[in-house]
């Protein structure tokens, strides 16, 4: 096989989530291009287990570490071009933050939400990202998936069955571009934009210490971290991992956190909000990988 990415053998996923901790990926492949991805697919045994990451900002990856293959598109695939009428062709590797940016540059309006959600634009999609009233599959036109054994397939969005922090994408799918519609606007005012925003969040969120930003899902009508303040539960902490003073529904890794004591402080916020107030909340972040060195693979995501 010509294979012009990078493949690595026992990648220590921590090196790849924001929470900086996570066990080993079997493999873990890093594409050249798309051209080299589909060839990879290709050559790639039926049955080997796949997962796809980002910037790991959104992801707990358990002690246990991934078994088979991790396809990693952070820093490659991050291609961008300025097609007529405000349309642009974005791939899913690129740093949601710097589409936020570029388009602004460009003098498009509709992207800059997306400067303060520290993944691939890829997650984005995957998540339905949304920030300052903005969600990613308002802007998204159709996007490009690629499937096991490397076709690509074009989907409208209206394909898709998409939700609150939620998608729903064929099985064996996975985004490798997008083509985004965006409104002409003003540079200097979408850049000014951009800046707040980034300047809001650093007053309120826990910016310097390693989070996977909000643990919960909002409920209807009222806020994740509200429920969790009112619990008493702001510094509560389980082995290195406490819930944040600054943000009640982030939880840091103060620095010896493992992902055991990651997802046991949130199944005990879970657990102590229901018993209060009665409100499930839903976990945004995704759970993956196994429990430990032993083999048993717990249900996740
Ligand atoms: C400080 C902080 C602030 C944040 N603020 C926000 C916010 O305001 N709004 C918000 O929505 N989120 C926010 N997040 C969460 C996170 O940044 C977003 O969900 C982001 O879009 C995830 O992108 P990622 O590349 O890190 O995805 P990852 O965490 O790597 O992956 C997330 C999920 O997407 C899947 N995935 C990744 N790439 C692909 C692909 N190409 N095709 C198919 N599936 C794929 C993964 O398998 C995984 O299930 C925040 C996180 C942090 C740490």
């Amino acid at each position: 096989m010509n294979q012009q990415g990078i493949m690595k053998q026992h990648e220590p996923m921590r090196r790849h989530t924001s929470w900086r901790v996570g066990g080993i990926a079997d493999r873990f492949y890093q594409p050249a291009d798309i051209a080299d991805l589909q060839n990879f697919l290709r050559n790639l045994p039926e049955q080997e287990p796949l997962f796809w990451v980002g910037l790991g900002s959104n992801l707990l990856v358990r002690d246990g570490g991934i078994r088979g293959t991790v396809i990693c598109t952070s820093g490659v695939l991050n291609n961008i071009n300025w097609l007529d009428d405000g349309k642009v062709y974005v791939e899913v590797g690129m740093a949601s933050p710097q589409v936020a940016r570029q388009t602004a540059k460009q003098g498009l309006t509709g992207a800059e939400f997306l400067c303060g959600i520290p993944g691939t634009f890829g997650g984005a999609l995957a998540m339905n990202a949304g920030a300052m009233g903005g969600e990613i599959w308002n802007i998204v036109e159709s996007v490009i998936m690629i499937d096991r054994t490397g076709n690509l397939i074009t989907r409208n969005a209206a394909e898709f069955e998409i939700g609150y922090r939620h998608v729903k994408r064929p099985d064996d799918e996975w985004f490798v571009a997008a083509n985004l519609k965006l409104k002409p606007g003003d540079k200097e005012q979408s850049l000014c934009q951009i800046k707040q925003h980034l300047a809001r969040r650093s007053t309120t969120q826990p910016t310097k210490q390693p989070n996977a930003g909000s643990v919960f899902r909002n409920p209807d009508n009222d806020y994740a971290a509200r429920l969790i303040e009112m619990c008493g539960l702001k510094n509560t902490c389980i082995g290195g991992a406490c819930v944040s003073e600054k943000h009640a529904n982030f939880i840091i890794n103060t620095g010896t956190a493992t992902a055991k004591d990651i997802e046991l402080l949130i199944e005990r916020v879970a657990t102590d909000v229901k018993q209060t107030t009665g409100i499930e909340l839903v976990r945004e972040v995704q759970i993956v990988g196994e429990s430990d060195g032993s083999g048993r693979l717990k249900k996740s995501d």
